[in-house]
């Protein structure tokens, strides 16, 4: 049997570690690997001629009276900025600068006020790379060759998530040769089929994270398609192959006003455990690359009646898994669901979304029991993806 322990931890990249030594040891390298799943920054290389500041005729903002933002720009970068985890590294072809045709100090003052304003609205640059190069002299620093970003290629930093913005065909061939994607700013014609974003409003709505998720996950047991989308509208389209279940995955969804789709076949034929507790690892598994960083959520918890039953789930989206599970049902069966996989449903969500959920009820009708955890549950998950400001609620900075 695949139980949710092995399952989970066979996602820390084939390394088995056990929930006692996880949770009682405070600086273990299991801590470290858990916090290695947050993901790897992605990068934006923003050229600036043309796509922060416009380009005048003559290509050279060498006095103040040529420095000319494009519209919205510090409000729109600023949000990017605070809002998205995204390392900014500004990358610009100043031809001749430095030769007497481009001298450096009429480069610099309109260049460093530029970097003021950016500054003033909250945005800060991590790095700022120029090649003084000419065209003709075609160096391996000059866009579109690599040379000044090549330390990145090689890195922590997630390439294939970062994005090249500028706006000439020499950009789309920057990001081609770095090897991620490219938005070009401005309304030219792109040359390769890519993104064009007229607006920095345009950029920033591209840009905005989609907290969705999609999991396929085939075992022996098991074959499920699962799609989750935590800004949904409360939509289900659920088959698990037992009714009970299906009913409380959709009171879950109603309540938490995600979408999802699920299908699951399990072997049916042995009897429920697998199905219940592969959908749970599965839904854990969305919920957890749907959230991403976690940015602007909540910790939350909610308790409700279901006529002569209560429950109440607490629940923290920690980075720690953790079920702490209180009551008890009297029959053994609710339609085709075992009541003892009420407890194990949630225990698999809770180690495969990383999450801390406490849940306890009280009453006397096990199918009122059941479906008030699942709807409080729900509700609980409402208020804890609700995304309110950019923060991330955690004084460590991670969750
Ligand atoms: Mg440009």
């Amino acid at each position: 049997m695949t139980t949710p322990v092995t399952s989970l931890f066979k996602l820390f990249k084939g390394k088995t570690i056990s929930f006692n030594s996880l949770m009682n040891n405070e600086n273990n390298s299991e801590k470290r690997i858990i916090q290695s799943l947050n993901r790897m920054k992605p990068i934006l290389f923003i050229d600036r001629d043309g796509t922060l500041i416009n380009e005048p005729p003559d290509l050279q903002i060498d006095s103040y009276e040529k420095l000319d933002f494009v519209p919205d720009v510090l409000y729109w970068l600023s949000r990017i900025k605070k809002e998205f985890d995204y390392y900014l590294v500004m990358v610009t072809n100043q031809d001749g600068l430095g030769s007497p045709n481009f001298p450096d100090e009429k480069f610099w003052g309109p260049h460093n006020l530029l970097l003021k304003a950016l500054y003033a609205a909250g945005i800060q640059f991590d790095e700022i790379l120029i090649d003084r190069s000419l065209p003709e002299n075609n160096l391996l620093t000059r866009k579109p060759n690599i040379g000044l970003v090549k330390k990145f290629l090689n890195s922590d930093f997630d390439i294939s998530s970062s994005w090249v913005i500028g706006d000439r065909e020499t950009d789309e061939f920057f990001a081609q040769n770095i090897g991620c994607k490219a938005i070009r700013f401005g309304n030219k014609a792109t040359v390769h089929g890519t993104i064009t974003a007229y607006s920095w409003e345009a950029i920033y709505n591209y840009l905005k994270p989609k907290r969705k998720a999609n999991i396929n996950r085939k075992t022996t047991e098991t074959e499920i398609q699962l799609a989750l989308n935590l800004d949904g509208n409360g939509l289900a389209a659920v088959n698990t192959g037992i009714a009970f279940f299906n009913h409380m995955l959709e009171q879950f969804v109603r309540h938490s006003g995600v979408d999802l789709t699920l299908t699951c076949q399990g072997d049916l034929q042995v009897d429920e455990h697998h199905t219940i507790e592969d959908v749970g690892i599965a839904l854990g598994q969305a919920i957890r690359q749907a959230i991403g960083t976690k940015r602007g959520i909540m910790r939350y918890g909610f308790a409700l009646p279901m006529d002569e039953s209560k429950a109440r789930v607490l629940i923290d989206f920690s980075g720690r898994p953790f079920l702490k599970f209180k009551g008890k049902f009297t029959r053994e069966y609710v339609g085709q669901m075992p009541t003892e996989m009420v407890k194990h449903f949630f225990y698999s969500i809770a180690y495969s979304a990383l999450i801390t959920l406490h849940i306890d009820f009280k009453g006397e009708n096990d199918h009122h029991k059941i479906e008030a955890i699942f709807k409080a549950f729900g509700r609980s998950i409402a208020m804890a993806i609700k995304q309110e400001g950019s923060q991330i609620p955690s004084t460590k900075g991670t969750l």
